[in-house]
């Protein structure tokens, strides 16, 4: 590969100067970076490691695990679900404590959830959804709507942007029993309306159910203002939880005793210990548990919330701006010429953690990427989708990732 690939001068400087300013730029030297890695752009897909957590996990081993035994169960794993969904509440959902747990996979939690919802709403016959969501939210719910004799009305929102508040309002009415959305669009990463859309379904009396997965720790979600009934998301993107790190869920505390889910295991029992006949659910959010939970896969999102705690969810924010902003201004530079269009919102109020390029060469192009050790993701059928985790993410970083999306357009397919 040739030796120096850069930006235009003045891209470099803007990179160097908003590295210089940007008052977070610390904090990413607390995470593992391995020096094959020149740039890590799907950190909103699997978010990078901290090198506490190495520590944290060896001393679990240690300590929680191999002295503690079967004990710890009873000192702190009990309740490990609830206490980590209450710092996951408290740190990026809006969501006092009592109202959020972990466990299970998002698509599992997911299931969980609306199948409670639809059932809490008998003379309701409609799903209201839209074709863009992620392929596990479309098929949750299809399975749920067979289930239970409902019928999806969906909603086709331009790809570009996302759901508006209108086109939900347009479908919602006395048969609607639960309304289903990303907050953030995972290819465009547009930020749908969450209080509007939020206030329109609960107008015509429907639930409403947000999917978290592209959001929580990068944009500011405000669940309990916006009045929210259920969410779900997952902990391995931008709350860094590792591979395969559970959901959370979040259940309005209105609806607790209203709410009955269908995976009814003994985790989720009043009293898992008293091995009792029939299930009688737990009180409170306990009772959307199933069974045992990865307790050991809580640790790094612990981890992670800590962090997020230091830096602040305003300035994550505003440096995640920043960082889409720059890729979308050298998008507009120096990709745009080589035929790149720009599918995310120009307006950074409405775009969260991500940016996604498109041009047709794109596959071969992240294809080239990744030989080279700059991991962005590809988004059929034409998508760079460049993720930027603001605290393990630099502008120096990005720069040189984009340096080299231009050089492989202009070498390979000019
Ligand atoms: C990442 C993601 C999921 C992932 O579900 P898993 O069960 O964790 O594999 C679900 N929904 C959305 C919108 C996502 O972005």
């Amino acid at each position: 590969m040739p030796e120096d690939i850069r930006l235009p001068q003045e891209l470099v400087d803007l990179a160097a100067e908003l590295d210089q300013r940007d008052p977070l730029a610390a904090f990413r030297s607390e995470f593992v970076l391995p020096d094959g890695v020149l740039a890590y752009l799907d950190g909103n897909s699997l978010g990078r490691p901290l090198t506490v957590t190495r520590g944290r996990l060896a001393g679990f081993v240690d300590g929680e695990w191999g002295e503690r035994l079967i004990r710890a169960w009873d000192e702190r794993w009990l309740d490990r679900s609830t206490a980590v969904g209450d710092l996951i509440g408290r740190a990026v959902l809006g969501a006092a404590a009592g109202q959020t747990v972990v466990g299970d996979s998002t698509t599992v939690m997911l299931y969980k959830l609306v199948r409670a919802a639809v059932d809490a709403r008998p003379g309701r016959s409609e799903i209201v959804a839209d074709t863009e969501n992620f392929p596990t939210d479309r098929f949750i719910l299809a399975s749920v709507a067979a289930e239970t004799g409902r019928t999806i009305r969906w909603i086709e929102p331009d790809p570009a942007t996302g759901v508006q508040t209108a086109e939900v309002a347009a479908v919602v009415d006395d048969r609607t029993a639960l309304v289903v959305l990303s907050h953030v669009a995972y290819k465009s990463a547009y930020i749908a309306d969450l209080p509007g859309i939020t206030a329109a379904a609960h107008r015509a009396g429907a639930l409403v159910l947000w999917d978290l997965c592209h959001s929580a720790g990068v944009v500011d979600v405000h669940l309990d203002a916006a009045d929210v009934d259920l969410a779900v998301g997952c902990s391995y993107k931008f709350l860094n939880g590792g591979p395969g790190a559970p959901a959370y869920g979040y259940v309005a505390r209105r609806l607790h005793d209203e709410l009955t889910q269908p995976v009814t295991g003994w985790m989720g029992h009043a009293e898992p210990f008293a091995m009792g006949g029939a299930y009688v659910p737990a009180t409170g959010i306990r009772r959307f548990l199933s069974g045992t939970p990865p307790i050991l896969s809580m640790i790094p999102i612990e981890d992670m919330l800590a962090l997020i705690d230091r830096a602040g969810m305003p300035a994550i924010r505003t440096k995640s701006a920043l960082l889409t902003g720059y890729a979308i201004a050298v998008a507009d530079e120096v990709l745009a010429p080589l035929g790149v269009v720009v599918a995310s919102p120009r307006d950074a109020e409405r775009r969260a953690g991500h940016v996604t390029l498109e041009h047709d060469a794109m596959k071969s192009v992240v294809d080239e990427l990744w030989r080279r050790g700059i991991i962005p993701d590809f988004r059929p059928a034409r998508g760079l989708r460049i993720g930027l985790s603001p605290l393990s993410t630099s502008f120096g970083e990005l720069a040189t990732a984009l340096a080299h999306v231009q050089q492989i357009l202009e070498s390979q397919y000019s």
